[in-house]
């Protein structure tokens, strides 16, 4: 892939080669300079429907990493990759071999897009081969596994981001800045959701073992973070009721989750987490100014702002995780904090576990972070 220049980047090369010596750059122009020598390098760990139809494509329009590396358990996946994306042979890894990767100098991060339980293993091994590592969502199974892979990544020295594509989208940050915003009133109610008639057997997400909890676990922390990142701050207790409308498909699980969560200065959030029927909305309302995104939360979907007053849309990205991942590749060029990081995703999952627990009690749960 040809490096791209933007013209003020070029402008400050060209002056740093007038100036004939690195010691007259500036820290920032440095790490421009390195960015136009090479991208850094992520393998992709579990090439399933995520890695296939999203991740993939969205690495084809990074600026600043790319798609370098792959880890498939099917030889055919492998061979189709390396033909589509010009991936070396030399850079395919199984699960077998996974750990070789620590001798890949070409590897700079490792994105882990397997199933639930397999997070936090696979982050752990990544880190301790020395490798920077991305973690698709929900981080881990509970609060406890988040904890050790944060503990790891402190450890090894290396940056740890979440998947959270929403954490750099355009709509999402001026939802979040409008709420913030005080002149308007503070925020009094807000519902987010999101839902899909997706359950099927044999499905892992629906696995208990494997999953950790159906669609609370799978599309619960898109809502949850949607609704801590619009309060400005975290949850303080909540209430939560468990569905079951198809008991040969949800075991052990509910196919419909549903919770309220109470924030510090008494905002509420409704939300729903839904394995058996479409929906997919994020609405904010202080009193009778209001802002909602409909749908909200589906990658690639049109995102437009709805308030009380009209509808506009943003400028943004084809691919979401594009930008999620530039911003991940940059921290590491730059030395600058994760956004979408470890400790976001531990938050997630401490109200993920109190939600079980308020479901399992019947009660109002305080929530311990
Ligand atoms: P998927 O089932 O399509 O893919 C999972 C991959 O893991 C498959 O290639 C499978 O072969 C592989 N795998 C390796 N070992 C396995 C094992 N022991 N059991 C089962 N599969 C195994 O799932 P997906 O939709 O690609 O989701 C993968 C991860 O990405 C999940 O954690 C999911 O939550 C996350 N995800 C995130 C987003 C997002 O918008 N951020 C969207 C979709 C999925």
């Amino acid at each position: 892939m040809k490096p791209h220049h933007s013209p003020s980047r070029r402008k400050a090369l060209k002056q740093a080669a007038l100036l004939g010596s690195a010691a007259f750059l500036s820290p920032t122009l440095l790490a421009c300079a390195k960015t136009e020598e090479k991208k850094l390098g992520i393998a992709l760990v579990g090439l399933g429907n995520y890695a296939t139809v999203q991740l993939g494509p969205a690495l084809r329009q990074t600026q600043y990493c790319e798609l370098r590396g792959i880890v498939t358990g099917t030889p055919e996946k492998a061979t189709k990759w390396q033909k589509e994306y010009g991936i070396l042979p030399a850079h395919s890894y199984s699960y077998e071999t996974f750990d070789r990767l620590r001798d890949d100098p070409d590897i700079d991060i490792v994105y882990i897009v397997l199933p639930n339980f397999m997070h936090a293993e696979y982050t752990i091994r990544a880190l301790e081969m020395g490798k920077h590592v991305i973690c698709e969502k929900p981080m881990g199974m509970d609060a406890a596994e988040c904890r050790a892979m944060i503990a790891a990544a402190k450890k090894a020295n290396r940056l740890l981001q979440i998947g959270y594509r929403l954490f750099y989208e355009p709509h999402h940050l001026e939802m979040m800045r409008w709420a913030q915003e005080p002149h308007e009133g503070r925020i009094k109610l807000m519902e987010t959701s999101l839902g899909f008639d997706m359950a099927r057997p044999g499905l892992w997400r629906i696995d208990k073992r494997m999953g950790g909890g159906g669609a609370l676990m799978d599309l619960g922390p898109y809502v949850i973070q949607a609704a801590r990142r619009a309060a400005g701050a975290n949850p303080v207790s909540v209430r939560a009721q468990g569905y079951v409308d198809d008991p040969e498909l949800y075991k052990g699980i509910y196919g419909t989750y549903t919770w309220q969560l109470r924030f510090p200065d008494d905002a509420l959030c409704n939300s729903t987490a839904s394995f058996s029927a479409y929906i997919d909305r994020y609405h904010v309302a202080k009193g009778h100014h209001y802002t909602e995104l409909k749908p909200a939360f589906s990658a690639n979907a049109k995102l437009s702002l709805r308030t009380w007053d009209g509808e506009r849309t943003l400028p943004s990205a084809e691919f979401q995780q594009a930008t999620q991942m530039d911003a991940f590749a940059r921290n590491i060029l730059d030395g600058t904090p994760v956004v979408a990081s470890g400790e976001e995703g531990l938050i997630d999952m401490q109200i993920v576990d109190a939600i079980k627990q308020a479901i399992e009690k019947g009660r109002e749960v305080e929530i311990g972070y």
